[in-house]
């Protein structure tokens, strides 16, 4: 996907208008705003809270953000760096609020989206537009027919100081994480024997939708869908065992559809991505394979910008665990596993032209954090331009998924035929 996907288009934010003094009023008003078309993310839990608004008030100086919500929530809030957020970490919360809400921020705040981050919980990734500090944050219970409403005032400050407070923040996760690193991934033994194990990892879920076309239609619904096409037409070969990184709207990192894939002892490892782009007639498939080398800045803003996912959900990317290989035996297996991504890449290409339309350059390489694991080949097919009239109306249609699907499990077969020693 590309830089104007993630420039959310649409609906206007419904809330308060009023200029900064409308926030002292806060304890008291109840939103004016006319109810728009609701886009519900229901939660898991039929009793969680249910986030039924959310407006900002106030301007550069100070901008409050507030959510009604149906019940008392705890949150915990903390920051982030390079870009500036501000991450509320909620309990499970059924979001029902007007579509659009976050595409437009107030003072502050340039935006803000939500969404499930992990099971049981949710959270809200505020976008600032400079470094802030959280000055205030409560949340004030439910009474008198009024909704809970979490609210958080937030100032703008130095880059000194919010780097500050992230590193404190990050600090006191350093204690959680070590405990974490315990019990770190062990890869063991694959059984002798068994299938070939196929990872398929649809792109986005959760709280990062991806980018979107004309329609509305989310990036990781259709992700979702040709995965769940894919995999079973790969099942029905009777050659492979076939896992996913999600099978329903979660929200999973990067390097932890990386490390499933190890876990999984995968063979191969298929991310499932839509493109977009500013110009409307771009369309076609395009495959891409991982290189520290990108093919064009086209590709390397592709790549960063998938390679985004993580910081739009508010994971901490400063981290890097991913990439960095030291050891000289790994660098070569890594190199070896790199050009059967690339054998894997013409066959996709190879089949893919007979049965749908290719982009101009359709094979092409670049940093792809999710295409990192040293040891499995891997690939990204991006399926299609969702920003391109015709290429989202193939990706809608069931008739061309199948057709698509098809020529995938030729190109599996053919990489697996004469590259791989080991036959199932
Ligand atoms: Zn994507």
């Amino acid at each position: 996907m590309t830089a104007s996907a993630w420039r959310l288009a649409g609906a206007m934010f419904l809330g308060l208008a009023a200029a900064s003094g409308a926030m002292a009023a806060e304890s008291a008003d109840t939103p004016a705003s006319a109810p728009a078309a609701a886009a519900t993310l229901p939660a898991a839990n039929p009793d969680a809270p249910v986030m039924t608004d959310v407006r900002m008030v106030g301007d550069a100086k100070r901008t409050r953000f507030v959510a009604d919500l149906s019940a008392n929530v705890e949150v915990t809030i903390f920051s982030l760096p390079d870009p500036y957020r501000v991450i509320v970490d909620l309990p499970e919360v059924t979001f029902r609020v007007p579509e659009g809400t976050g595409d437009n921020g107030r003072g502050l705040i340039k935006a803000f989206r939500y969404g499930q981050i992990s099971p049981g919980k949710s959270r809200i990734v505020i976008d600032a537009g400079g470094p802030v500090a959280v000055d205030k944050s409560f949340v004030v219970p439910p009474s008198g027919g009024q909704p809970a409403r979490l609210v958080i005032d937030v100032v703008p400050t130095s880059r000194k100081a919010f780097l500050d407070t992230a590193k404190a923040w990050r600090e006191k996760e350093e204690v959680a994480a070590a405990a974490q690193r315990d019990r770190e991934l062990v890869v063991p033994e694959k059984p002798p024997g068994g299938k070939l194990a196929i990872v398929l990892d649809p792109g986005h879920g959760g709280i990062d939708n991806g980018t979107h076309g004309a329609t509305g239609i989310h990036e990781k619904d259709i992700t979702l869908a040709f995965s769940k096409i894919l995999g079973q037409k790969l099942v029905d070969t009777g050659l492979y065992d076939v896992f996913y990184t999600r099978t329903d709207d979660s929200f999973v990192s990067l390097s932890d559809r990386v490390n499933f894939a190890r876990a999984h002892h995968a063979d191969l490892f298929l991310s499932i991505h839509a493109n977009s782009f500013p110009v409307k007639s771009v369309r076609g498939t395009t495959i891409y394979t991982v290189s520290d080398q990108p093919s064009d800045k086209m590709v390397a803003d592709i790549a960063s910008m998938e390679n985004q996912s993580d910081a739009l959900a508010g994971i901490d990317v400063d981290k890097k665990d991913l990439g960095e290989v030291k050891d000289i035996l790994l660098d070569l297996t890594r190199r070896e596993t790199r050009n059967f991504g690339v054998v894997f890449a013409q066959n996709l290409v190879n089949e893919l032209k007979g049965s749908t339309r290719m982009f101009k350059v359709p094979h092409q390489q670049a940093a792809f954090i999710v295409l990192e694991a040293p040891d499995i080949p891997s690939a990204m097919i991006e399926l299609g331009f969702v920003t391109n009239k015709d290429d989202e109306k193939l990706l809608l249609s069931d008739d061309w998924r199948q057709k698509a699907a098809g020529s995938v499990v030729n190109a599996v077969a053919r990489f697996f035929k004469t590259h791989v020693a080991r036959t199932p």
